[in-house]
């Protein structure tokens, strides 16, 4: 049974080396740690990475008590990320 992977809608992050115009290229990002729904995939270097012919998605989230959360990895239909005091979060967890 193929898993669709939720896609990175849009992330406006654009410092981030996996971005470009607001794209995610980073082939599976992970959400979540102790207190935000943080990308970890988050790099900032004068590099840029990732892949350009693909758009992100989520490969795992730590974010158990966000509603689109189902043993640890993400059910929504897609994400949002965006700058949240100073850093990248998934600006789609809901909290349950
Ligand atoms: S979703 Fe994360 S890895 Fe992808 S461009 Fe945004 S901050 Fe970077
Ligand atoms: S929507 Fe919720 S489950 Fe999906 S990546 Fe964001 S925080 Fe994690």
């Amino acid at each position: 049974m193929a898993i669709e992977t939720p896609k990175v809608l849009d992330c406006s992050v654009t410092e981030c080396s996996y971005n470009t115009n607001k794209a995610c290229h980073a082939i599976a990002i992970t959400v979540g740690d102790s207190t935000c729904a943080m990308c970890d995939t988050y790099y900032k270097s004068s590099q840029k990475g990732g892949a350009m012919e693909i758009t992100g998605s989520v490969g795992a989230c730590k974010e158990d008590d966000c509603k689109f959360n189902k043993s640890l990895e993400c059910a929504a239909s897609g994400i949002h990320v965006a700058n949240h005091m100073g850093h990248a979060d998934c600006s789609t967890y809901s909290r349950r």
